[in-house]
């Protein structure tokens, strides 16, 4: 099982549907027993429809129950893309 800040390293593959399947069911899995991910990902999802470039800067709203570890990969993660 992925830890969530493992789970943010396939995020942005993950809403653009380019993982592979062994990748996928990893993300799923860890999806399917944590809330904190869901509600994250939901989150970023909305964003992206928006049309904002998501979490640029740290203004768009993240759930209240997204622990700070997962907000800080997913902004690693981030830098790590550019
Ligand atoms: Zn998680």
């Amino acid at each position: 099982m992925i830890t969530c800040r493992e789970l943010t390293e396939f995020l942005g593959r993950y809403v653009e549907d380019d993982l592979s399947q062994e990748e996928r069911k990893t993300f799923d899995r860890h999806l399917s027993m944590c809330r904190s991910c869901r509600a994250y990902l939901d989150s970023y999802r909305t964003t992206i429809e928006m049309g904002h470039s998501a979490f640029s800067g740290l203004d768009a709203p993240v759930p209240d129950d997204v622990p700070e570890e997962l907000v800080a990969g997913i902004l690693a993660a981030r830098r790590a893309s550019r």
